[in-house]
C-alpha cells in the first residue's frame, strides 16, 4: 500500500486526506493543531458556497471547482449528519447603492431578481430591502462541524494523526524519504516554500441575535464596506467581510469592528440588541490571481492559495490532487507547471 504524509490539517490537508484514504492510500496526516481548531484558517470562515456570487471578482475555475466541491459537500453532510443549508443566498443594497446591484447582477449568472413582496416571502428580516438578487443555487455549511467531521472521518478510515507537531523544513525535506507522496497542505506558514503566498486579512464577528431569524447568507452591497452574513443555529449569525492585505495580524481593528457593525445594523437595526459572541482574524492563503495552486516538486505536492475559496474550491482540488497521484498525468488547471 502506497504511503502518503499530510501536513496541515485546515480544510485543504483534510480534503486531500479524505479522498486517498477513500482511493487506498496509508495516509499520516502531520498538524500543528490540536484538534481542529482556532490554529488554521478553516475555522474562520463563513461557509458560503457561493459559486455565482464569487463570479463578481473570480476566475471561471473557481466555479467548477465550486460546483463539482458543493456536490461532494452535499453528500459528505447526508452521510455524516451534518447541516448542509441549499437555500440559495440574497444580495442587497441600501436605496442610494441600486446602482451595486445591477453591477453585481451584469458581473454574475445564475441569478433571479426579487421585489419586496418576494424577499419578505424568503426572508422577512429583510422586507424592508426593495429589491434583492436571489441565487437559488447556492449554499452554506458550518465549517467547525465539516472540519471535525472531515478529521474524524480520516480516523475512522484508518488516518494516523499526529497533533501540535509544527515541522521545520528540514523535517518536511526529511519526510520525503519515509513515504512515497508528501502533501503539504500548511496554508499561509508555506512561505517559506513559496514566496509568492500572501496572507489576505479577513476579520469576523459571531453575534447572537434572539430578534433577527434568516435561513441563507446575505451579502449587502456597499462602495467601500460590503458585508456578508452567515446564519448558524440558534439565532447566531457570522458576519464578515475585510480583505486586507496583510501577511500576518491576529488582531482585528476598531475600524473594521466599526465598519461590520454598521453594516449589521444596516441590514436589521435589531442588530443593535445582538450580543458579541465571537471576534476573529485570520489572513486567508493567495497566489497573485486568487486562485488554488498545486505544485510538485519531487515527490512533494504543495496544495494552496485556497483564498476566500477554501470551502468552495478544497475538495474538487483535493480530487485532482490523488488523480494525479494515481496516474501521473498533470493536465489540470489547478497543477502550476510553471513551478514543477
Ligand atoms: C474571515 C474568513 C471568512 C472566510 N469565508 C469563507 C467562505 O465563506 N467560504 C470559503 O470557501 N472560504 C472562506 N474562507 C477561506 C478559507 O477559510 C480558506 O481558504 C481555507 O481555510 C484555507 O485552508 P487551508 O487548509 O489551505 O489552510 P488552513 O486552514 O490555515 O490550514 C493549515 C494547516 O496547516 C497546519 N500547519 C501550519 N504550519 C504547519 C507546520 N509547519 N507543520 C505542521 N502543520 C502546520 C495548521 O495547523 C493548519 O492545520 C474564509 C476565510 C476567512 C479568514
Amino acid at each position: 500500500m502506497k504511503s502518503v504524509a499530510v501536513i496541515g490539517s485546515g480544510v485543504a490537508g483534510l480534503s486531500c486526506a479524505y479522498y486517498l484514504l477513500k482511493a487506498g492510500y496509508k495516509v499520516r496526516i502531520i498538524t500543528a493543531s490540536h484538534c481542529p481548531d482556532e490554529q488554521c484558517c478553516s475555522w474562520w470562515a463563513g461557509g458560503m458556497l457561493a459559486p455565482y456570487c464569487e463570479q463578481e471578482s473570480a476566475e471561471p475555475l473557481v466555479e467548477t471547482l465550486g460546483l463539482e466541491s458543493m456536490a461532494f459537500w452535499q453528500q459528505f453532510a447526508a452521510q455524516h449528519q451534518l447541516s448542509y443549508q441549499a437555500h440559495g443566498s440574497l444580495v442587497v443594497a441600501a436605496p442610494r447603492d441600486q446602482s451595486l446591484l445591477r453591477q453585481f447582477s451584469e458581473q454574475t449568472q445564475g441569478a433571479s431578481w426579487l421585489d419586496n413582496e418576494q424577499i419578505s416571502g424568503l426572508e422577512p428580516d429583510l422586507g424592508h430591502f426593495s429589491r434583492a438578487l436571489w441565487f437559488e443555487n447556492e449554499a452554506h455549511l458550518e465549517p467547525r462541524a465539516v472540519v471535525l467531521s472531515l478529521w474524524q472521518a480520516c480516523q475512522s478510515a484508518g488516518a494516523t494523526i499526529e497533533t501540535d507537531r509544527r515541522l521545520s523544513l528540514s523535517e518536511i525535506e526529511g519526510l520525503k524519504g519515509e513515504v512515497d507522496w508528501v502533501l503539504d497542505c500548511r496554508g499561509l506558514s508555506a512561505r517559506d516554500l513559496m514566496p509568492d503566498l500572501r496572507g489576505v486579512k479577513g476579520e469576523m464577528l459571531h453575534l447572537h441575535c434572539p430578534e433577527v431569524e434568516l435561513s441563507r447568507p446575505v451579502r449587502l452591497l456597499h462602495p467601500r464596506h460590503p458585508i456578508y452574513l452567515v446564519p448558524r443555529p440558534d439565532n447566531v449569525f457570522m458576519l464578515g467581510a475585510t480583505m486586507l492585505e496583510v501577511n500576518s495580524s491576529k488582531r482585528a481593528s476598531v475600524r473594521s469592528m466599526l465598519e461590520l457593525l454598521s453594516a449589521a445594523y444596516a441590514l436589521n437595526p435589531a442588530f443593535a440588541e445582538a450580543q458579541i459572541i465571537e471576534i476573529g482574524v485570520d489572513a486567508r492563503p493567495a497566489f497573485n490571481d486568487n486562485l488554488p495552486k498545486v505544485r510538485v516538486n519531487d515527490n512533494c505536492l504543495s496544495v494552496n492559495g485556497l483564498y476566500r475559496h477554501g470551502f468552495l474550491a478544497a475538495p474538487a482540488v483535493a480530487r485532482r490532487v490523488v488523480d494525479f497521484i494515481n496516474s501521473g498525468k498533470l493536465c489540470d488547471e489547478v497543477f502550476d507547471a510553471n513551478h514543477s
